[in-house]
């Protein structure tokens, strides 16, 4: 089994690990991936560009979701959550303030009762209309990696101008409305050993998790085939060790391994 791509607008519902019954929205191409990191451990492969001249229009979204949503409500399935995650990264979308406004129109009308997710890499949070459209979701989803520079440039490998320290000042101007997400990892890349597990790497995490006070934090490992060979999976006892320094400090955290 390899990387894959998302081969629709709408995809799903699927069981989340972390979300429940999700209905996923995919705002990049559905035949290549667009985003601003190319992460060593992500599931659509590598980055192909960061071009979104091939999105689809905010109206594409719209109609593509609102015919889900009444074809799931016919079936009485209807969504714990919308959220939107897929081939890259969804903020890049040149009208995602407005798809949000859309989604969550569609959501009070058609199913009241789902959650509107985002997840997402934070590189666009510097943007005051991403922020503010990340504000009106129920699940405003933001990876922080690795709180070491060096280890998160291995990791996340952005492919344009982003600092851990940078990440850290925008992510507290959520003023903790935010569950930062992060990938434990470990193995080798580009001839240097990576672990975002070690001691070093849990305080200063640890230590950014205090300035940004999120209102929770998810925890996850590598769980399907990923585009860099000689990753290994943390095994979950030790998520749930890194989990409980956490909860110590008064996070709510949730484990996936
Ligand atoms: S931010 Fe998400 S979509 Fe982009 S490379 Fe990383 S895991 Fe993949």
């Amino acid at each position: 089994m390899g990387t894959f791509l998302f081969d629709s607008i709408i995809f799903g519902p699927v069981r989340s690990r972390r979300l429940g019954l999700s209905l996923g929205v995919n705002l990049p191409p559905i035949d290549s991936k667009v985003c601003s990191f190319n992460c060593i451990y992500c599931e659509c492969g590598w980055t192909a560009s960061m071009n979104v001249s091939r999105f689809p229009s905010r109206e594409q979204v719209r109609i593509a979701l609102e015919r889900k949503l009444r074809a799931m409500e016919n079936d009485a399935e209807l969504p714990d959550v919308i959220t939107f995650a897929g081939n890259g990264e969804p903020t890049m979308h040149p009208h995602f303030s407005g798809i949000i406004d859309d989604t969550l129109a569609q959501r009070d009308a058609l199913a009241p009762r789902a959650r509107v997710a985002v997840l997402s890499n934070a590189t666009m949070i510097f943007k005051p209309e991403v922020r503010q459209a990340l504000l009106r979701v129920d699940q405003n989803i933001l990876k922080l990696d690795s709180a070491v520079e060096a280890t998160m440039r291995l990791i996340d490998q952005p492919l344009m101008r982003h600092s851990v320290e940078v990440l850290i000042d925008s992510l507290r101007l959520f003023d903790g409305q935010l569950i930062v997400q992060t990938m434990f990892l470990r193995g080798r890349i580009e001839g240097q050993a990576i672990d975002n597990t070690t001691p070093i790497e849990v305080q200063a995490w640890l230590c950014a998790l205090e300035q940004v006070r999120p209102q929770q934090v998810m925890v996850y490992t590598i769980a399907r085939d990923t585009p860099a060979m000689g990753l290994q999976r943390v095994p979950i006892a030790e998520l749930e060790a890194i989990a409980v320094q956490a909860r110590a400090r008064g996070f709510d955290v949730q484990v996936s391994g």
